[in-house]
């Protein structure tokens, strides 16, 4: 039988809809929840990703304040803005745009986000919290991911899950989070020996290796469930890390690219941020 495939598009308007009814609920009495995005220089893409992430934002009602600097701005300079929006209260989420000038150091911005405002779960408090399984955030594309796996009530605990790529923003969060969910996680990267060997072994496939088409029908597992976490351009159009065409038929679920698991991520980031601002009101734990 083909595979289910996941319509991420229709299940991040779900997910747009709820933050919305829930930020609706809380607008009489209380201020609006603010969503700080920091772009620093002229990159394009950046350009393009800081305006989606706005324009979701007004959709649902959160105020999103866009800080742009040049990219001439030194590292102190730049540190001094976050300690402003550190401790704005109007501000429940901080978002730094990557990549950053090389010169800035990425490490030391994302580590002076306060880890409180920290809706793209970057700094290493959060990090470690994913670590013991009491994360603040988490980056939101591995939650998007666990939210297609639950919407679609696919079981974790005791399967073989596989994922592939070890990035900071993708493979290591969701290794963590199938782990907590205890799944048998295996985690590949480049350098791992006989890639298939351990793909075909996989319940759950997760693929974010930035490698267009990199896993084949053949490497896959009659009925797993496959997501395809890859963004590559490859002739003038997105494709994934999955061989879509060969993989299908195998699997039981999918994400394609586009409209798979990459919606997800401005919706979730909107969802965390809506979970700051809950915590910083007083109505939920302080994250
Ligand atoms: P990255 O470059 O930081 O990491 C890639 C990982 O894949 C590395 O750990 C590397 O060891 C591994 N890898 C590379 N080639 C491999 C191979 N041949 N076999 C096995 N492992 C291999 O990338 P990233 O930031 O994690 O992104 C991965 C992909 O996911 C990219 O295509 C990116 O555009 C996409 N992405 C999509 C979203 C989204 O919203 N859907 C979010 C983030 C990243």
């Amino acid at each position: 039988m083909p595979a289910q495939v996941v319509d991420g598009r229709a299940i991040a308007a779900a997910i747009r809809r709820e933050v919305q009814a829930e930020l609706k609920a809380l607008a009489a009495g209380h201020r609006p929840p603010g969503l700080a995005v920091i772009l620093v220089g002229e990159d394009a893409a950046s350009a393009t990703y800081v305006r989606n992430k706005a324009k979701a934002c007004e959709e649902v009602g959160i105020r999103s304040v866009q800080i742009h600097r040049p990219a001439t701005i030194s590292r102190e300079e730049l540190l001094t803005v976050l300690h402003t929006v550190n401790k704005d209260e109007t501000v429940d989420g901080i978002l730094v745009q990557l990549p950053l000038p090389p010169h800035i150091g990425e490490r030391s911005i994302l580590e002076a986000v306060d880890p409180a405002k920290d809706v793209d779960g970057f700094h290493p408090a959060n990090l470690g919290g994913l670590l013991t399984g009491h994360p603040l955030f988490v980056a939101s594309t591995p939650l998007g991911i666990m939210e297609v796996l639950d919407r679609f009530r696919i079981a974790i605990e005791g399967r073989d899950a596989v994922v592939v790529g070890w990035s900071t923003i993708v493979g290591k969060p969701i290794a963590f989070l199938l782990l907590h969910r205890r799944a048998t996680v295996t985690v590949c990267q480049k350098w791992t020996r006989d890639l298939d060997r351990h793909t075909r072994m996989a319940d759950i496939l997760v693929v974010a290796a930035g490698q267009p088409g990199l896993v084949k029908g053949d490497m896959v597992k009659e009925g797993a469930v496959v997501i395809d976490v890859g963004i590559n351009r490859a002739n003038g159009r997105l494709v994934g890390d999955v061989d879509f065409a060969s993989v299908s038929p195998r699997a039981s679920l999918i994400t394609p690219v586009p409209g798979g698991v990459g919606p997800l991520t401005v919706a979730m980031l909107l969802k965390n941020t809506l979970v700051a601002y809950k915590a910083r009101i007083g109505l939920a734990r302080q994250p």
